[in-house]
């Protein structure tokens, strides 16, 4: 059973603003850096970045959240929150 298409195009990760696909039971986020996967539970996405899937795209090492950037202790990759950067700019 298939996400309502009008939902999934209003739907973004919201870390990274990036749009997100369906993928199986999970909704990712597109931006390849960022990637995280969100549950879909009941035909209701959960975006909470907290109950995120943050399975680093490059390494598959779980990364942490720390409210502002997404950091991988395996490869050391980042995505920092575009809105938090800009701001800090
Ligand atoms: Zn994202
Ligand atoms: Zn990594």
């Amino acid at each position: 059973m298939g996400l309502d298409k009008d939902l999934l195009d209003i739907l973004a990760c919201p870390h990274c603003l990036t749009p997100v696909r369906e993928d199986g039971e999970k909704l990712v986020c597109t931006r390849p850096e960022c990637g995280l996967r969100y549950a879909v539970e009941d035909g209701i996405p959960n975006m909470l970045i907290d109950d995120a899937d943050k399975t680093c795209p490059k390494c598959g090492k779980a990364r942490a959240y720390d409210g502002r950037v997404l950091s991988c202790p395996g490869c050391g990759g980042k995505v920092e929150d575009p809105r938090l950067a800009a701001r800090s700019a």
